[in-house]
């Protein structure tokens, strides 16, 4: 649907207009999300390149630049996505790019990322091999596991592990991220996939958020014939899980 034709076609409908507006601020909001992950991994990366106490050897410092690159594309990426989303239909329906796509190898490459590592958090990866490929848009799995295990990071102690598990069934893949942080109560569970939902945990200044990630999440798994949910008790963390076909 090209959203500059049907707001020509009901100029007089002033709730279409909201509702274009309000998408909009959804997808604006939905990409500062996104961007703040690879944009502090960059500046890190840059900030230890840059100090003046330590001397890298040339082997690092290639492959810190490698990583800045990495998540410059990643932004890039997003970007791209900003134009694309133009051919969004107002009612939220998402045009897929699909290809094969490995997961573990993708996992494999978020969990690279500084971020994750300075943190000081333990990651355990138990996915079967050889693990299927599934035919999916690989930017939109990335933004959902990225924020999933952004989740997990964030609303957990330095120090704890995260298990990220992968399970075959005859007919899909099932993806699980499992915390063992601050919970959620069983009141809040399904509202967790609502925009702008938070739970008003208490949580400290830094895990501010839009409460924009796990709808997202939601409509980007969906729309790829998948399931996503999640089970928690408070102070025993939290899983998340989400299925695809394949
Ligand atoms: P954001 O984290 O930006 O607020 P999300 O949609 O990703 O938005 O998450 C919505 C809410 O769900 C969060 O505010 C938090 O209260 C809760 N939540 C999400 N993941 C976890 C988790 N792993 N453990 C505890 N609470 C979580």
């Amino acid at each position: 649907m090209n959203i500059h034709k049907e707001v020509r076609q009901s100029t007089s409908d002033n709730s279409l207009f909201e509702n274009i507006t309000q998408m909009w601020l959804e997808i604006l909001a939905g990409l500062s999300h996104d961007m703040r992950t690879p944009l502090s991994s960059i500046k890190g990366y840059a900030t230890t390149l840059l100090r003046e106490d330590v001397s890298w050897d040339v082997e690092t410092q290639r492959e810190f630049l490698k990583i800045i690159i990495e998540e410059t594309d990643f932004l890039e990426s997003l970007i791209s996505k900003l134009l694309e989303s133009t051919t969004l239909s107002w009612k939220g329906e998402i045009e897929l790019n699909k290809k094969p796509i490995s997961l573990p190898q993708m996992i494999k490459r978020i969990l690279n990322d500084a971020i994750y590592q300075n943190k000081q958090h333990t990651f355990h990866v138990l996915i079967p091999e050889p693990f299927p490929l599934v035919n999916a848009d690989a930017l939109l799995i990335e933004r959902v596991l990225r924020n999933l295990i952004e989740n997990a990071v964030k609303y957990s102690m330095a120090n704890t592990l995260l298990v990220i598990k992968g399970e075959i069934t005859f007919d899909e893949v099932i993806i699980s991220i499992a915390d063992q942080g601050i919970g959620i109560d069983e009141e809040h569970l399904n509202m967790l996939f609502e925009k702008f939902f938070r739970v008003n945990n208490g949580t400290d200044e830094q895990n501010k958020g839009l409460g924009l990630g796990l709808p997202m999440a939601r409509q980007i798994i969906i729309s790829h014939g998948g399931r996503i949910w999640a089970k928690s008790k408070p102070n025993e963390g939290a899983i998340f899980y989400f299925s695809l076909p394949y």
